[in-house]
């Protein structure tokens, strides 16, 4: 049988989260969520090297360095 829920590994720390009713989705939770945040705020983020097909928030593909 199929898993009914959405389960996607947290981006933080990898857990399968389910994105039924998480307020903090893709993140397992708020914790992960601020890391994620806070990483993004110190640029130390590093995006993914396979791209997904998700909506684009209008990535500008023109950055200089
Ligand atoms: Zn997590």
């Amino acid at each position: 049988m199929l898993i009914a829920m959405t389960l996607r590994p947290c981006p933080t720390c990898r857990i399968p989260t389910s994105w039924e009713g998480n307020a903090f989705k893709p993140f397992c939770s708020e914790r992960c969520q601020t890391q994620d945040l806070g990483a993004w705020a110190s640029e130390s983020y590093r995006v993914p090297e396979k791209p997904q097909e998700e909506d684009g928030e209008g990535w500008s593909g023109e950055l200089e360095g």
